[in-house]
């Protein structure tokens, strides 16, 4: 027998949970039957691909087991194990995902928040568990080997003589304390009730000996005892239910089932389509940003299923750039099973998806937006920016299909604003979008080249991110009214009148002004009489068709 320590990070995440107070702890079977069906769809892949594995539908299920008098409760699978590296790897560290963002991320005193946060799989057992024992032989291995560990400093792992592939957990329920009655997770009602409520979308059946009471055979007015072995969940998975049957509940399970995100859905699309591609999927707009967002370890990408079975994790292909945040579930009967990645990427069927994914989001959000202003700008408040970005990149080639959904902050509305809302109460003698830059709506309030714009009675809006003005100069113009920055060189908004006086005073100054940019020397490229101003004495402006917030940036740029 070896016994092995775990990693300092893992019994961090230990303590906590063991000593969590954390309310939701029966979540943790939630996790150990995802594993399980994990640990199936693996098998189920592999079968695809590989003819010397045979895939009998009824062999493969996950069980559950309760034994009153050892106080343990068996989650069983017969999917593909672990080899004792495996296992190591797999139960003795943090589940990649985990590890990263714990360290670097949260603090130990949100502890609580944590573990409802990151769902932490297979540790959360320890939330209910004294002694967890796993007993393991993987498809790829004649050895069995049993695991056990308290959850506190490490584990052990010895030999063990398993019969089947598969997996067993052997959870050693803690002693009840004065408020937490750990026998619960033995009565049966109490299990399939926390099945039922995270886990009937679960593809394989979980199956469990059941008392049902049951007319007596000779004698139907008495009742008897029956145990009988029942499938508790109902497996359909819910992208093949009908939008009718379904509650916002279940597709917010369906989310956190899916880990798709520690937050709540902010909002959901069900799509089937039956046309040129057949394909049904659940969609899914989080309500935050995801930590790692603006990360290189952020992937984008959605679930792929072909018929029912899963073929990919994160299909990159099915979602533009501009959408990456959407979480979500694609599910064609029109894909072959065994494609390969190389070949989904060039796949015809992928890219009809795609498309057609692309505008029904383009089409939710846009609704959303017309229909529920508060729930759009949340939406737009966490991934506003991707949409600029995605006005932005690519040459523009998508910033016609983007730019109804974006906003901006306006001076005279005070708050966000649609450019078709600009531009419909837009006075007739304006001819400009009008936009002004800096790092705060406060300071922008303060330019004193807002002055004469706002003194016309025109309405200006407030770039303050860093990419607004990158995605406006892309767009050039919205229904044919250009983009003009409040200090850009020539606003020509001057009357006839005053232009003449100007022409006479830059004349009548002309001394005094070459003199000044002899003293400014390289400083400026020019110094001129301006118009604009009504306050102010004096303002910077920018020549072309770089602005001084643009150059900033560019100059923060690598070469
Ligand atoms: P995650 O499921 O997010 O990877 P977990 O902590 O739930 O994290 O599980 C860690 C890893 O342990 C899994 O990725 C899997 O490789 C392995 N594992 C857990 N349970 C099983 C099981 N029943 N059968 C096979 N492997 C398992
Ligand atoms: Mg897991």
């Amino acid at each position: 027998m070896e016994t092995k320590q775990f990693q300092a990070e893992s019994k961090r995440l230990l303590e906590m949970m063991v000593h969590s107070i954390y309310s939701q702890k029966e979540i943790f079977l939630r996790e150990l039957i995802s594993n399980a069906s994990d640990a199936i769809d693996k098998i189920y892949y592999k079968a695809l691909t590989d003819d010397s594995i045979s895939f009998n539908k009824d062999d493969y299920y996950i069980r559950m087991e309760t034994d009153k008098n050892n106080r343990t409760l068996t989650v069983k699978d017969t999917g593909i194990g672990m080899t004792k590296e495996e296992l190591e790897e797999n139960l003795g560290t943090i589940a990649k995902s985990g590890s990263l963002a714990f360290k670097n991320e949260v603090e130990m005193k949100d502890g609580q928040e944590i573990i409802g946060q990151f769902g932490v799989g297979f540790y959360s057992s320890f939330m209910v568990a004294d002694k967890v024992t796993v007993y393991t032989r993987s498809l790829h291995s004649d050895e069995g080997y049993k695991w056990e560990s308290d959850g506190e400093e490490g584990y052990t792992i010895e030999p063990y003589d398993k019969q089947e592939v598969g997996t067993e957990i052997i959870i050693h329920l803690k002693e009840n304390a004065e408020e937490e009655n750990f026998d619960e997770y033995l009565e049966e009602y109490k299990l399939k009730s926390i099945i039922k409520k995270y886990s009937d979308f679960i593809r394989y059946p979980i199956k469990m000996e059941v008392t049902e009471q049951k007319p007596k055979e000779d004698n139907e007015e008495e009742l008897v005892d029956v145990i009988e072995d029942q499938t508790i969940n109902s497996m359909v998975p819910i992208w093949r239910k009908n939008k009718q049957e379904l509650s916002d509940e279940d597709y917010e399970s369906f989310y956190q089932e899916k880990h798709f995100g520690f937050d709540k859905p902010l909002s959901h699309l069900h799509i089937s389509v039956d046309g040129m591609v057949r394909f049904q999927s659940i969609l899914y707009i989080p309500e935050q940003l995801p930590f790692n967002y603006y990360s290189q370890d952020f992937e984008k990408g959605l679930e792929l299923y072909s018929n029912g079975v899963l073929i990919m994790d994160k299909c990159a292909d099915l979602l533009p750039d501009h959408f990456s945040f959407i979480r979500g579930i694609v599910d064609s009967e029109d894909l072959s099973l065994n494609i390969s990645r190389e070949i989904l990427q060039q796949d015809r069927q992928v890219k009809l998806i795609a498309k057609n994914i692309e505008k029904k989001v383009k089409n939710h959000l846009q609704s959303m937006l017309k229909n529920d202003r508060e729930k759009y700008e949340k939406f737009y408040n966490a991934f506003g920016r991707q949409i600029k970005y995605g006005v932005y990149s690519d040459f523009g080639a998508n910033k016609d299909k983007l730019k109804d959904l974006l906003l901006f902050y306006s001076s005279s509305e005070q708050k966000l604003v649609a450019l078709k809302e600009y531009i419909e109460r837009m006075p007739e003698d304006q001819e400009h979008i009008y936009y002004a830059t800096g790092e705060s709506h406060d300071r922008i309030e303060k330019l004193p080249q807002t002055e004469l714009v706002k003194d016309k009675g025109y309405e200006i809006l407030y770039f303050t991110d860093e990419v607004d003005e990158f995605a406006i100069k892309m767009l050039m113009s919205y229904d044919d009214k250009e983009f003009k920055n409040v200090s850009s060189g020539d606003l020509d908004l001057e009357d006839e009148e005053t232009k003449k006086e100007a022409e006479k005073q830059k004349e009548e100054y002309k001394e005094l002004l070459a003199e000044m940019k002899e003293m400014l020397g390289n400083k400026v490229k020019d110094v001129k009489l301006s118009t604009r101003l009504k306050t102010h004495p004096v303002c910077l402006s920018a020549e072309g068709d770089v602005s001084i917030e643009m150059e900033k940036v560019l100059k923060q740029m690598p070469d």
